[in-house]
């Protein structure tokens, strides 16, 4: 039996062992054939009955996940719900049918090449990711055109690690916690729907394991170990033994996270720290909750528009949104941030940039498209009024921006108040600290500002110029970089200076050694991905603020990013054990 251990990233945590479910991947490719134009009618009707039967099988779906998995997932399906209704995909469709005389499948295959030209160009790994619906929903939809069965995992039996290339968002839609215990998977992102919803459900994952897919046998046992990211090919009696004790550490360890998630996180010297949480979706916020989130540290509001048909949510829209964002987290505070968007979903006549993530992007182009942006503001001054709600504007690289959002945000309340509507008077208005450019002015801005964000995701990108989504960069992208722990002690500097608060919502809010440098360095709320909170407060309880400090202070001395890990965890280890149970595989060691 062939056995192999590899790495790959660690993406869910937590150890699974069982035989391997491998998902074969069928691709659906389109042969073009000419039509007559007597036949376009007729290809146009089919074109739409497969769309009837596509949206019948998701609804099928959708119905036994909200069954079985429950109802707060389901939104992976409605993304495609609403594709298979979109003017845009059918209107294109059709008009490649009528236009080009060509079959429907070679029409869908066209528009598909074309919208995920769309969708990748957009400056924000989430919503690149939804490219993935668009080419799930085209494949049903051609699998339907020929009558062909839509791959299952029904066959499936119970207890299984799940191998595949990559997971469309329907077969993500279909994980079934009591049948797969792992998932292995050689391609997705950290923000694909598989790993997103692996996560939720607590499913140990690994992923960017490059061919590993074609190594596996139906059968075979498989060792996820999603905490390390690494993956064993029929692992030895020995390494079993040694991970099924690892395992039950593990466990053990997390019933007791779960079990403290609602108590407060305060330092062992009586420091209390804010851990909040960042979400998406209004129907995230429970979940969130449930984790022991106080408050929402991050709502991004790319999702809502790019889900609205017109990609552009009118202020009614927006307004009932925001004020369910708000109860539902009330009684904390909720950070809803402006738009993040880029590229041209929002701007069709715009020509393609050739470096979106330098473009027109976020706050830069809702300055652009004004009305867009007061119809946003104005529907988050109105929500303002049922809840705790502080305004985040991304992408900020200087104070000129800021006062012309200031100026629009006076406006947007003037026409409130002349139209005779509710609105909050004196939302905070916070800035994300995401470029190299916001830190070195961070004394400037905190002067016009109220809160300032720090967003690791973006900041790291653009201080080490390393694209956070390359692959073949991605070992140059280190949060303890020396040039990131700079620029965050300057901008905590710069805050603490001017009296505003700072949170820091990257998601290196999460990694339980980058989370404690901040701690030393001053940092008092973070806001991170639900699942996280439990094991971030879990640190926290364990430590000392006022040792972290000394640690933090030495720490920024070190030259490298390596060595900043290695110092800062010799003496994790020695002063606070129980913190090192937390990081990876501090929870196996003996
Ligand atoms: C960030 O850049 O760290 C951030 C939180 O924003 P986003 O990931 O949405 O770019
Ligand atoms: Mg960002």
């Amino acid at each position: 039996m062939r056995q192999l251990r590899l790495k790959g990233q660690a993406v869910s945590p937590g150890i699974a062992l069982g035989q391997a479910f491998i998902l074969e991947q069928t691709a659906a490719k389109a042969v073009r054939v000419g039509i007559a134009d007597s036949e376009v009618d007729d290809e146009i009707r089919r074109f739409h009955a497969a769309l009837a039967r596509s949206r019948e099988q998701l609804q099928a779906l959708k119905e036994r996940m909200n069954r079985e998995v429950g109802g707060e997932h389901s939104w992976i399906l409605d993304a495609q719900l609403l594709m298979l209704q979109d003017n845009l995909f059918i209107g294109q469709t059709e008009g490649r049918i009528r236009t080009e005389k060509v079959n429907v499948e070679w029409a869908l295959q066209e528009v598909q090449e074309y919208l995920d030209g769309l969708f990748k160009n957009l400056d924000d790994a989430y919503i690149a990711e939804r490219s993935s619906d668009i080419g799930d929903v085209v494949r049903r939809v051609h699998l339907n055109l020929g009558h062909l069965p839509i791959e299952s995992m029904t066959e499936m039996k119970e207890h299984v690690v799940l191998v595949a290339r990559d997971l469309t968002p329907s077969q993500a839609a279909q994980i079934d916690k009591h049948r797969i215990l792992g998932c292995a998977i050689d391609t997705a992102s950290r923000t694909s729907h598989a790993i997103i919803l692996a996560r939720s459900l607590k499913i140990p994952a690994v992923i960017g394991l490059h061919d590993f897919y074609y190594k596996v046998r139906n059968n075979d046992w498989v060792l996820v170990d999603g905490t390390e990211g690494e993956v064993v090919l029929n692992p030895p009696a020995t390494l079993i033994k040694e991970y099924l004790k690892k395992k039950q550490k593990y466990e053990d360890y997390q019933r007791e996270l779960v079990r403290c998630a609602q108590e407060p996180s305060i330092t062992q010297d009586g420091v209390y720290v804010v851990m909040q949480a960042n979400v998406e979706l209004v129907s995230d916020i429970p979940v969130a909750v449930q984790c022991g989130a106080e408050g929402i540290g991050l709502f991004r509001t790319e999702y809502l528009i790019l889900t609205d048909e017109k990609q552009d949510p009118d202020e009614e829209k927006q307004y009932g949104v925001y004020c369910s964002i708000l109860r539902g987290t009330s009684p904390h505070a909720a950070v809803i941030r402006t738009a993040d968007l880029g590229g041209d979903k929002l701007m069709p006549a715009q020509v393609r940039e050739p470096n979106p993530i330098l473009g027109l992007r976020a706050v830069r182009l809702s300055l652009r498209q004004k009305d867009f942006f007061k119809r946003q503001l104005r529907a988050l001054h109105r929500a303002g009024t049922v809840g705790n709600l502080r305004i985040l504007i991304p992408m900020i690289s200087g104070v000129a921006e800021v006062r012309q959002v200031k100026k629009l945000v006076e406006e947007c309340k003037q026409e409130l108040a002349e139209a005779g509507k509710a609105f909050a008077p004196k939302v905070p208005i916070g800035i994300m600290i995401e470029t190299p450019a916001a830190v070195t002015v961070a004394d400037l801005l905190a002067r016009e500002v109220d809160f300032f964000s720090i967003g690791t995701n973006d900041l790291i990108q653009h201080t080490l110029a390393v694209d956070r989504d390359n692959d073949s960069v991605s070992y140059l992208y280190e949060p303890l970089h020396p040039a990131i722990l700079r620029s965050l002690r300057d901008c905590m500097r710069a805050a603490a200076e001017a009296g505003i608060g700072v949170s820091l919502c990257g998601e290196a809010a999460a990694e339980p050694l980058f989370a404690l440098i901040m701690l030393g360095l001053g940092l008092r709320e973070f806001s991170m991905n639900p699942t996280f909170i439990p094991v971030i407060k879990h640190v926290v309880r364990a430590v000392r603020a006022d040792d972290l400090r000394d640690i933090a202070c030495e720490a920024l001395l070190r030259p490298t990013a390596q060595e900043v890990e290695e110092f800062v965890l010799e003496r994790l280890v020695s002063k606070f054990p129980d913190a090192v149970m937390a990081l990876p595989g501090g929870y196996g060691g003996e």
